[in-house]
């Protein structure tokens, strides 16, 4: 279909730059999973056990790349939560965890920035997180690392700094659902479409954010993300 069948002009396709290359990844859904290391659904109030996971979605086009972020105005209390982002490169359904990860064409750092207040009273009134995740530049990321680079990373150290100071410290082998459980789960509610992304979870050690605060988000063997939260 040409541009001149529609209305209007179709919105951009958001995208993620890849490391050392010229070409994009084109974003298509952004799909994250809550509580996916213990020690966070400790300081969450919840219970660390295995339980299923459960997702919600950020929309793509709230991806920040290279660019600082903005503080919403809606919100009092804007929390960091540094995670690992699993790039889908092929789609499926129903794909089995054994053959998930050739699903996954590479890895990126992201942060799922979420607006506590606005959550805390979602869940509260058994309302949709929608507020307190899924708002304006909402999901910081860093370029993409491939697979056929890095291969599939499993462990690792991966924090958050702000200020020169480590606020969020753990390791990849901490996750409880590993991700080509995530995948295969996932691909049980949704047909997985390449440039899906999944935001992992995030270690203990989250918090608020202020205008100024300068971030710098890293996870070994991935990468790292910096940026300031402005006004
Ligand atoms: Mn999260």
């Amino acid at each position: 279909m040409s541009a001149a069948n529609y209305l209007f002009p179709p919105s951009a396709i958001p995208s993620l730059p890849v490391r050392g290359s010229s070409q994009l990844v084109p974003v298509h859904r952004i799909y994250c999973i809550g509580r996916n290391y213990e020690a966070h659904a400790v300081e969450m109030g919840h219970d660390p056990n295995k339980e299923p996971p459960f997702f919600f979605q950020k929309n793509a086009d709230s991806l920040v790349v290279n660019a600082n972020f903005p503080f919403p105005k809606q919100s009092q209390d804007v929390h960091h939560e540094v995670e690992m982002v699993v790039v889908i490169g092929k789609g499926g359904q129903g794909i089995a965890v054994d053959d998930a990860l050739d699903h996954v064409i590479g890895y990126a750092v992201g942060l799922d920035m979420t607006c506590r207040d606005l959550q805390a009273e979602a869940k509260k009134l058994g309302r949709p997180w929608e507020p307190g995740k899924s708002f304006e530049n909402a999901a910081p990321c860093s370029e993409v690392v491939l697979a056929s680079e890095i291969g599939h990373p499993s462990s690792g150290d991966i924090r958050l700094v702000i200020n020169g100071e480590v606020r969020q410290k753990g390791d990849l082998n901490q996750l409880i659902w590993k991700v080509p459980e995530l995948v295969s789960v996932l691909s049980n509610f949704y047909c997985l479409q390449p440039g899906d992304l999944i935001f992992s979870g995030t270690p203990a050690g989250v918090g608020p954010v202020k205008v100024g605060d300068k971030l710098q988000a890293s996870i070994e063997g991935v990468g790292q993300l910096s940026l300031s939260v402005v006004g």
